[in-house]
C-alpha cells in the first residue's frame, strides 16, 4: 500500500496506544441509523427473543413479523438482501403461511 501512496487517514498516524485507538473509537462509534434491526429478535424466549424460529411471537396466537426486526443480530452488511430472504423464506413455505394473517411491512413484502 506504501507504493500507491496510501496514508491512514483514521484514527490516524498519530494514534498509535491502545488506549489512544480506544478513545478514537469511542469518540467515533454511532449506532446505525439507516440499518436499524433486532428489536424483535428471533432467539428463545427466556434470552429476550420475541419471535421463534417460524417467526410467530411469543404468546400472541396468529401473528408472525417478517422483517429486519427479527434478525437475531445486526448483519455484517447491508440489511435488504437478508429482509427479502426472511420474507422468501417465510411467503413460500406453504405451512407457514396457510390460514393465517402476516404482518409483513416494507421492503419484504
Ligand atoms: C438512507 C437509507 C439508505 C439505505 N441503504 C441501503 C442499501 O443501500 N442497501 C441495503 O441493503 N439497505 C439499505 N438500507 C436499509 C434498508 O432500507 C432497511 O434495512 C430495510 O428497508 C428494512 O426493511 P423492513 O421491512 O424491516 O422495514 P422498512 O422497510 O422500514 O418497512 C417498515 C414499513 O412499516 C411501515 N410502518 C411503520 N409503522 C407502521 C404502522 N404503525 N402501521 C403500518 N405501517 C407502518 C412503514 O411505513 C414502512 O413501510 C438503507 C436505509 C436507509 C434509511
Amino acid at each position: 500500500m506504501q507504493a500507491l501512496g496510501a496514508v491512514e487517514t483514521f484514527p490516524g498516524a498519530n494514534v498509535s496506544s491502545n488506549a489512544e485507538i480506544e478513545a478514537a473509537v469511542r469518540n467515533a462509534a454511532t449506532s446505525s441509523w439507516q440499518h436499524p434491526s433486532s428489536s424483535c429478535a428471533m432467539m428463545k424466549k427466556r434470552w429476550g427473543g420475541v419471535v421463534d424460529a417460524e417467526v410467530r411471537v411469543y404468546g400472541v396466537k396468529g401473528l408472525r413479523v417478517v422483517d429486519a426486526s427479527v434478525f437475531p443480530m445486526a448483519v455484517a452488511g447491508h440489511t435488504s438482501s437478508s429482509v427479502y430472504a426472511v420474507a422468501e423464506k417465510v411467503s413460500g413455505c406453504d405451512d407457514v403461511v396457510k390460514g393465517e394473517n402476516l404482518l409483513m411491512c416494507g421492503v419484504g413484502c
